[in-house]
């Protein structure tokens, strides 16, 4: 497919589905807005700060209602959205975050009506990623993928389907040049692999060790981090008390703030920035991993680029590796 094919697919696109969101570039700021042509489709090189994790997991989501004796569970209307542009690291998210939610039927919805589009890194930067070959989608959530060809003056893309809704799309734009990748499942033969199951362990080793209380010296416990991480999920329950019913919603919480590990009779399991900061990356290098045989994080780098105390994810990664 080349550009221009590209921009009248998305076109077509906003024609059938009206709801299209995609990256916009104003003046360097990357964000994530609904788009209203095909001309206004930028392929990205750089990820957004903020991830499209809302779409699936909004900030703030009613859950349901009590009134009475009666227990109403919100349903949310059927609205159907293109997400256009889904950086690889974001669909690894999407794929995590499908495992955790495997049964909450919110966030399931949210995804039947989502068409997902992803792409790979812009052929500029295509030699400092892997190539997005066959064995790598079909352990990736996707309708429709978009990989830059590499080398070529002219922007081209080879086109593949991750499933029939995004094979429907493309017969009934006219367009037939792509190859179907059928989803096995999030987790490769090959398992974590070695780096990952390394960082299993080291992890657990450095627990109590000097590096949590360094970081803790400069972590402000904002929560910048766990806002804009595509792999965190948590959330805490609100519940609202009106003049005759009680509406639950569920909002994201974040392991920084110190009221996140409080329960009844206020113990705080997490009371201090140093097991708080220990916590993130046991769940993310420890936890996630061996419960659903998949890294908790996606190395995007987000973290640590909106960390205001110039805490580095990978570096500090490093020094567990070769401290412990
Ligand atoms: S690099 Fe940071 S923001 Fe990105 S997935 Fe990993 S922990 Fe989350
Ligand atoms: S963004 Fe930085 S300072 Fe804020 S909670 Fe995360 S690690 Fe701590």
């Amino acid at each position: 497919m080349n550009d221009k094919q590209l921009q009248d697919f998305v076109s077509y696109l906003i024609k059938n589905r009206h709801n299209v969101f995609s990256h916009t570039d104003d003046d360097g700021e990357i964000s994530i807005k609904k788009i209203s042509s095909g001309k206004d489709f930028v392929l990205c090189p750089k990820r957004p700060l903020y991830s499209f994790k809302k779409f699936f997991l909004p900030p703030c989501q009613k859950m349901m209602e009590f009134s009475g004796d009666t227990t109403t569970l919100n349903r949310s209307p059927n609205v159907k959205i293109v997400l256009l542009g889904l950086h690889f690291y974001d669909l690894k998210a999407l794929t995590l975050i499908n495992q955790v939610y495997n049964k909450d039927p919110h966030f399931q919805k949210k995804l039947r009506n989502a068409i997902v589009i992803g792409q790979s890194p812009v052929p500029a930067e295509l030699e400092d990623y892997q190539k997005f070959e066959k064995e790598v989608l079909e352990h990736l959530k996707f309708d429709i993928f978009l990989e830059a060809k590499s080398h070529d003056k002219q922007k081209s893309f080879r086109i593949f389907t991750g499933s029939e809704d995004g094979q429907r799309l493309l017969d009934g734009f006219g367009y037939r040049d792509y190859e179907n990748i059928e989803y096995v499942g999030p987790v490769p033969k090959k398992g974590l692999g070695p780096i990952n199951s390394m960082l299993i362990e080291k992890v657990k080793k450095s627990c109590g060790s000097k590096i949590w209380k360094e970081l803790s010296k400069k972590c402000t416990d904002c929560g910048k981090c766990t806002i804009v991480c595509p792999t965190c999920f948590c959330f805490k329950i609100k519940d609202e008390i009106k003049k005759d019913e009680i509406v639950r919603s569920r909002e994201w919480d974040s392991c920084f703030y110190e009221e996140f590990s409080e329960i009844a009779g206020g113990h705080k399991f997490l009371d201090s920035t140093e097991k708080r900061i220990y916590n993130y990356y046991d769940h993310k290098f420890v936890r996630i991993p061996e419960e659903y045989e998949m890294p908790g994080c996606v190395s995007c780098g987000r973290c640590t680029e909106v960390c205001p105390a110039g805490i580095d994810l990978r570096e500090n990664l490093k020094r567990i590796l070769e401290e412990n």
